[in-house]
């Protein structure tokens, strides 16, 4: 076997000084479905344009991928580009595929795009075991719809969630996007206040940034489009705080919010650390010493499998050192913190020896602060504040 093959295992041996121990973990399965109808103005994912022929041979090479895996998946993500512009017949293909393999599944995800998306798909999705629809809504205003480049109205955005909701889906995420040029605070509200009257159980809500390569970014080279200031940008993302937990959602991450009992639970693996699968172009895996990236481009990736090669661009081995660091930077997003025990049980570091002079250096910028109990440090977590410029506490922390 490849030694890079045993990504596929999901035998773990741990072995100190005076045990080794063989640990079987679970871990999350992506599935990258990298097409769309056309270009996103914001978007710097990996996607090719959606061809129904092309798609077809890319789902043949996927299923026969997901027959060959050997590991136990706790959760499925299939997302993209865009899943639910495939045909109902590939889904089908690829669904069952996925079925065959009888893991006991936790959470079982799909994105789905409004315009794309259907009943004939939504039963099928029912009918598989899909058990969490992430829909990528971005706005309920048709003027900003546009501007960012989305196919969808807001009526048919909110019809959609309702569609879903009422073919029995109780878990439903929407992705919310702000920051836009000429956005204003009043136009954000209204995107959250919409989003509350509809059945989600979690939203995602992501800052605008204007990625190299993407048409926003031209437009801002160009000097035809000019950003929100900081502070603005700032104050929008306090509205979303305040006006998500008064409606009794969690703020867990970042950008993620939930009902009690609905967090992500494939993008929780994530931001512990923990262990994942990826297959597709420009997925990535991780077994917890090694992270592979893929290679982009479905011909490409389509090309790698017929010769018998792995469609790996990239393999990074990590220290035990970097992985701690790592576990640290992914940890701090989550609103619990690091727990220092956990930390230590995790990664086998103890976090102040680690991170220490960082935790002093993000707690003078009041970034983060400690997490007391009994009257003894626990742990570590962001402030209010360092929500907004949590990639200087990760950058610090790596
Ligand atoms: S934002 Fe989503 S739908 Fe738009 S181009 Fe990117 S992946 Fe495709």
């Amino acid at each position: 076997m490849h030694e890079i093959q045993k990504y596929y295992l999901d035998v773990i041996i741990i072995t100190s000084k005076f045990i080794t121990k063989t640990v079987i973990m679970k871990r999350g399965l992506y599935v990258h479905i990298p097409f769309c109808v056309q270009r996103c103005r914001y978007c710097d994912f990996y996607s090719e344009i959606y061809s129904p022929g092309h798609a077809k041979e890319y789902i043949n090479v996927l299923c026969k991928e997901v027959g060959r895996l050997e590991c136990d998946y706790q959760s499925i993500y299939i997302g993209g580009g865009t899943p639910s512009v495939l045909d109902v017949r590939s889904l089908e293909r690829l669904l069952s595929a996925l079925e065959r393999k009888r893991w006991p599944i936790d959470e079982f995800t799909v994105e789905v795009n409004p315009e794309s998306l259907n009943e004939d798909k939504l039963k099928l999705f029912k009918d598989y075991g899909v058990d969490r629809i992430s829909i990528g809504v971005q706005s309920f205003i048709d003027k900003k719809l546009k501007k960012l480049g989305r196919l969808h109205s807001a009526e048919k955005a909110k019809n959609k969630v309702r569609e879903v909701f009422s073919r029995g889906f109780k878990n439903i995420s929407g992705d919310l996007i702000f920051g836009l040029e000429g956005e204003t605070l009043k136009e954000w509200r209204k995107d959250l206040k919409e989003a509350l009257i509809l059945p989600f159980s979690h939203l995602s809500t992501y800052m605008l940034t204007y990625e190299k390569g993407t048409l926003l970014h031209k437009e801002l080279r160009r000097g035809s489009i000019k950003p929100l200031s900081e502070d603005k940008v700032a104050s929008m993302y306090r509205e979303v705080s305040a006006i998500l937990k008064g409606a009794g959602m969690l703020h867990y991450e970042i950008s993620n919010f939930c009902l009690p009992g609905f967090p992500c639970v494939h993008n929780v693996n994530y931001w512990n650390n923990g262990l994942y699968t990826g297959l597709g172009p420009s997925a990535v895996s991780y077994d917890g010493q090694t992270r592979l990236r893929n290679i982009d481009g479905s011909q490409r990736y389509i090309a790698k499998f017929f010769e018998g090669e792995l469609p790996v661009s990239s393999i990074e081995r990590l220290t035990k050192r970097k992985k701690a660091r790592e576990t640290a930077a992914l940890k701090v997003r989550m609103a619990e913190g690091i727990d220092f025990e956990w930390f230590k049980d995790s990664t086998g570091f103890d976090f102040i020896s680690l991170e220490g002079r960082a935790v002093d250096e993000m707690a003078g910028l009041k970034l983060v602060k400690y997490i007391k109990k009994d009257g003894r440090l626990r742990g570590v977590k962001l402030t209010a504040r360092g929500f907004f410029y949590s990639d200087t506490v990760s950058a610090a922390f790596l």
